[in-house]
């Protein structure tokens, strides 16, 4: 065993791993084209520097460490004796994982539609590690910021409401507990929410929310339990440029970042938000293998007022547009939806967090990469939270400022509302895990257990057949341009 040296000592927690040998002799191929075909990997930038790229061996290499990436690996290192490294080009939270509001929701999925099953396994697969904290003598409010504090999903129209009453029927007779609230009832649980005679909300008391940033702190700690295992390693600030592969292999060998070489013996898998399509791309345009996957960044704001005490909120609060604007999307959004349709909506999402801080959301825009803050954005969600809370319209937001924290992510949009989960057809262990949108704190238990799943062949379970990437839309022959039909090659 050898440990794995870095070229930079803060952006590597490396455990001791074998010395790298190519994979059963073979040599291996990149694809791309500034590196090599061999393991001896020297790349030469046009400048005089000269990096040797330091090569490490796992099991599995996840590329991306938001929550999908790092609950991949955690999963794999607590269910399986394999040895993972997660690959970022940044650091953890970098995505669009820090700016999550942390919802733990039901109340804004349907039952019956393909993410449905998914979504109520992964909620209960957070329940049972919320219990597993407490069975542990610790309180998962200061572990992860878990609160179970119910969602209420507002209506303000007539119509929004009848909507609601019949989505709470729709929950009940799938066994989630559920119940409609009048407008009555609604500011009875909320005093400080104030709606027309019209509203109504559909409340469902076990949803549940957390904090991203203590979440995703607490499943990289539970990684680097392994590190000393020689199971377990980081490389942060590697941004992957290319992935290894046999010649004449439907195998992938490792990955190549800026700095490194990481073999993964079993498997590859790229988690890495919205930037997955595109690296895709990057990482197969060497192949004949197309896989287009049409996941585009979605930004989000949300205003974080430190401390607040102006105002009381019980429950986690989100009006139904939320939900109609995200279906809407879906229903018009095709694979062709180009990247810079700036179609901004604001819809009012309020919570308070275990420390005290009165969240306040959200935005969704469509202005590619760019994660600037943008000030009226944030005065549009003010505004609109106003509606809401009349107290808010006292304050000027001018005045909230030196103790407001913006939060700014690129969810990763996918057109029909469904994540992109399985594995690459064409390639036996190269998977894919993006494209949660708005929701990839809830589902990232649930995708987690599905891809390790598919990487240890364990028996399928039948909420996968919906999500998984083997439909035959996402792939085309780059060689002839024809769609090519993979629905039969089960995993
Ligand atoms: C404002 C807002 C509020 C939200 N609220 C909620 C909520 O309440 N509940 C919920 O469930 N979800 C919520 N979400 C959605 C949720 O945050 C996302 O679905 C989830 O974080 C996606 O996780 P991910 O790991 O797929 O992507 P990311 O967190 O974006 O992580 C992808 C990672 O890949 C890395 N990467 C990219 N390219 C490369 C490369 N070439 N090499 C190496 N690494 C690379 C990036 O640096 C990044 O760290 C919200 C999102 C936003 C923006």
């Amino acid at each position: 065993m050898i440990a794995a040296s870095a070229t930079s000592s803060s952006s590597v927690v490396a455990a001791s791993f074998p010395a790298s040998k190519p994979s059963r002799g073979r040599p291996l191929h990149s694809f791309s084209p500034s590196f090599p075909s061999f393991l001896n990997i020297r790349r030469r930038p046009s400048s005089s520097l000269h990096i040797v790229a330091a090569h490490h061996s796992v099991d599995v290499v996840v590329v991306g460490a938001g929550v999908i990436g790092l609950t991949i690996a955690r999963q794999l290192l607590t269910s399986s004796d394999l040895s993972v490294a997660v690959v970022d080009k940044a650091v953890p939270c970098a995505g669009a994982t820090g700016a999550g509001q942390g919802y733990i929701w039901m109340s804004h999925k349907t039952p019956g539609t393909d993410i449905w099953e998914l979504s109520v396994r992964s909620q209960g697969l957070w329940e049972q590690l919320a219990d597993s904290i407490c069975g542990e003598g610790l309180d998962p409010a200061d572990v992860i910021g878990w609160k179970k504090t119910g969602s209420l999903l507002i209506g303000n129209t007539i119509e929004e409401s009848i909507i609601l009453q019949q989505r709470v029927k729709q929950f009940v007779e799938a066994s989630v507990a559920a119940e409609y609230l009048s407008s009555d009832d609604l500011m009875l649980e909320e005093p400080d929410l104030t709606v027309s005679k019209e509203s109504g909300a559909a409340f469902l008391p076990n949803d549940s929310q957390l904090d991203a940033k203590q979440t995703v702190a607490f499943i990289q700690k539970g990684n680097r339990n392994f590190i000393s295992q020689g199971r377990y390693a980081e490389f942060f600030h590697n941004p992957v440029k290319s992935l290894l592969r046999s010649v004449g292999k439907s195998e992938v060998e490792g990955i190549v970042t800026t700095k490194h070489t990481v073999l993964g013996k079993k498997a590859v898998v790229v988690a890495a938000g919205c930037w997955s399509g595109l690296l895709m791309d990057e990482l197969l345009k060497e192949t004949d293998i197309g896989v287009d996957i049409p996941v585009k960044p979605r930004k989000g704001h949300l205003l974080v007022l430190e401390n607040c005490d102006v105002l009381q909120v019980n429950h986690g609060l989100m009006e139904v547009g939320y939900v109609n604007h995200q279906r809407a999307k879906a229903d018009i959004g095709t694979i062709s939806d180009p990247v810079n349709d700036d179609q901004l909506s604001i819809s009012m999402t309020a919570t308070i967090d275990v420390h005290g801080n009165l969240v306040l959301g959200s935005s969704r825009q469509f202005v590619g990469f760019c994660d600037k803050v943008d000030k009226s954005v944030i005065d549009r969600i003010w505004k609109r939270a106003g509606e809401f809370f009349p107290k808010l319209k006292d304050i000027n937001l001018d005045e909230v400022d030196k103790n407001s924290e913006v939060r700014i992510g690129l969810r990763p949009y996918m057109p029909e509302g469904k994540p992109v989960i399985g594995l690459v057809p064409g390639l036996s262990n190269l998977f894919v895990a993006a494209g949660h949108e708005g929701s990839g704190l809830c589902l990232a238990l649930g995708t987690a257990e599905m891809i390790v799943d598919m990487i240890l062949r364990n028996p399928a379970k039948h909420y996968i057949c919906h999500l998984i990437l083997e439909e035959s839309r996402y792939l085309f022959s780059k060689s002839s341009g024809i769609l090519r039909s993979y629905n039969n090659a089960s995993v």
